[in-house]
């Protein structure tokens, strides 16, 4: 396994945060390193159109738009490695980060390995995933042009996916757990006033069906009140259920909240460790926006280049 040079700054995501971190960095002569994963590009890959990042007036693919960002930060001489970050050592500087392949060494770390969206976990699910199963309406909505459709969750996304998903479905069901929602009240005011949309309340999905033939063809419910099960026809089921971040490499070392999410230091991306910092949806179960993750990365690579610059001056003070 090759062993490498400490570089100034190392990030570690491929997602409007991570890059716009490099940018940033690169624009500081840090030279940063990206181990942006394998997958590269974070949710946005996952999503068509893009209407709300600033700059795009006409609106922009989800994969083109980070595409630009990764380019505009390679412009300015950052380095990527296209391969996941598999442990790390943050115990003592340089911290080390490693891929299957080598071991990377860095005097700060910028965390932005973003979130990722929570499966239901019944058996056919991942069977069934791209054949019926979305984790985003925005992105597949018009797969499912007069189907029934379900979206299960109760919160603003779900309820937000099952207005939009109306514009395509002959019908939308709501599957939610609870009676109640935890959705804004004027989103459930809609959904309610919405003649497309059903509401079915203290259910769980228990099973998608269709594994056998390759696409979904209905859901098994079951009351989460009284155990009973039922079938509902559907030919397709938009799973809004929330998302958990991606921070399983770094619980045992940096502070986080009961959901995993990383804290950082008010007014600032800084984490409980000196010299690690963290942006975008790695520490931001609220806002969760392209452009807030953006912003946040920026203000990752300019707080890593004031700590750099004060640790030179130290240095060279003696
Ligand atoms: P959320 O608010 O966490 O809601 C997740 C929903 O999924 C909850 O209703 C939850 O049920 C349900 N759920 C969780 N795990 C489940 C499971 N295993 N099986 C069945 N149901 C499950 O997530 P979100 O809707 O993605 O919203 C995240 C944040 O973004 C929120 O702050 C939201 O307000 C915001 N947001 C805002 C807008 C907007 O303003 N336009 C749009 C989208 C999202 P329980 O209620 O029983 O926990």
């Amino acid at each position: 396994m090759a062993d490498t040079d400490v570089r100034n700054v190392i990030v570690i995501g491929g997602g409007p945060a991570g890059y716009t971190a490099a940018l940033y960095s690169a624009r500081a002569l840090l030279e940063p390193l990206v181990i942006e994963g394998v997958s590269w590009g974070g949710q946005l890959m996952n999503t068509s159109e893009v209407e709300n990042f600033p700059g795009y007036s006409e609106g922009v693919l989800g994969p083109k738009m980070m595409s630009d960002l990764r380019a505009q930060a390679k412009r300015f001489g950052t380095e990527f490695v296209t391969d996941d970050a598999v442990r790390v050592d943050l115990s003592q500087r340089p911290f080390v980060v490693e891929t299957g392949e080598a071991t990377y060494r860095a005097k700060v770390l910028i965390i932005a390995t973003g979130a990722r969206a929570r499966e239901l976990g019944c058996p056919s699910e991942a069977a069934l995933q791209g054949k019926g199963v979305s984790y985003c309406a925005v992105c597949d909505a018009a797969f499912f042009r007069d189907q029934k459709i379900v979206v299960v969750g109760g919160g603003d996304s779900a309820l937000e996916d099952a207005l939009f998903l109306t514009r395509f479905a002959e019908k939308v069901s709501i599957v939610h757990r609870r009676d109640e929602f935890r959705a804004e009240p004027i989103m459930l005011a809609r959904a309610r006033s919405n003649e497309k949309i059903e509401l079915i309340t203290s259910a769980v999905v228990d099973e998608v069906l269709g594994a056998e033939s390759g696409k979904v063809t209905g859901l098994r419910l079951r009351s989460s009140k009284t155990d009973e099960t039922w079938e509902i026809e559907a030919g397709g089921v938009f799973v809004a259920i929330g998302h958990d971040p991606n921070t399983s490499l770094f619980l045992d070392s940096l502070d986080h909240d009961e959901a995993g999410y990383l804290k950082t230091k008010a007014h600032s991306t800084a984490t409980n460790l000196h010299g690690v910092f963290a942006a975008g949806d790695v520490q931001d179960p609220v806002f969760r926006q392209a452009v807030t993750a953006a912003g946040s990365g920026c203000m990752a690579a300019l707080e890593a280049e004031r700590l750099l610059a004060v640790e030179e001056q130290e240095r060279a003070a003696g």
